[in-house]
C-alpha cells in the first residue's frame, strides 16, 4: 500500500483522473443529473420471471452488498461501483463475494488495462491462498442454472426493485 502515500503515484492518479473525465465526459453528465434528481437509473425492459430479468435484480443487489461492505474503494475515495477482479462476462465468479471490491468509477475503468492496483488489495483482504482459488473458479465458464439464481436473487435482495 506504501505507493499510495508516494507522490509520483499520486501524480499519475491525478492525471489518469483528468484524462478519464475528459473521455467520460457524457456519461459523467448523465450520471449527476441522476443523482439530483434521485431518479433510478433506466434498465432494458425484460420479461418479469426470465433469467434476463433474475440476472438484473442480483446484479443490482449483489452491488449494493459490495458497496456497504466496502464504502471505501482501495485508492481511499469512496465507492460508487460493484469492481469485479475476474470480468463480469464470467458467470462463475460474476456474483463471487471475493471476486469483487467495491471501487470507485476512475478504479474500475482503470481495471480494465491495469489488474495490479485491485489484485494487490484483494490479496490484501483474502491471502494468496484464497485469490489462487478465486483464480481456480474464474476458470469454470459454465452458466448458472435457473434455480441457483433464485437462490442468488433470494440472497441479494436489492433494496430498489427494478
Ligand atoms: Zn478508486
Amino acid at each position: 500500500m506504501a505507493k499510495f502515500n508516494d507522490p509520483l503515484f499520486e501524480y499519475r492518479s491525478m492525471s489518469y483522473r483528468w484524462n478519464s473525465t475528459l473521455k467520460s465526459k457524457p456519461y459523467q453528465l448523465k450520471r449527476s443529473s441522476l443523482k439530483g434528481g434521485k431518479k433510478p437509473r433506466s434498465i432494458r425492459k425484460v420479461e418479469k420471471g426470465s433469467e434476463a430479468w433474475l440476472k438484473q435484480l442480483i446484479t443490482r443487489g449483489f452491488s449494493e452488498f459490495i458497496r456497504a461492505r466496502d464504502p471505501f474503494c482501495y485508492c481511499g475515495q469512496p465507492s460508487t461501483e460493484n469492481g469485479h477482479y475476474f470480468s463480469r462476462s464470467i458467470p462463475a465468479t460474476e456474483y463471487d463475494e471475493e471476486n469483487c471490491l467495491g471501487s470507485c468509477s476512475p478504479c474500475n475503468q482503470k481495471h480494465e488495462s491495469d489488474k495490479e492496483p485491485m489484485k494487490q488489495a484483494l490479496i490484501a483482504r483474502i491471502g494468496e491462498e484464497r485469490f489462487a482459488e478465486l483464480e481456480r473458479r474464474s476458470w469454470d465458464h459454465g452458466k448458472l442454472t435457473y434455480s441457483e439464481l433464485e437462490e442468488l436473487a433470494e440472497r441479494y435482495k436489492p433494496k430498489r426493485r427494478p
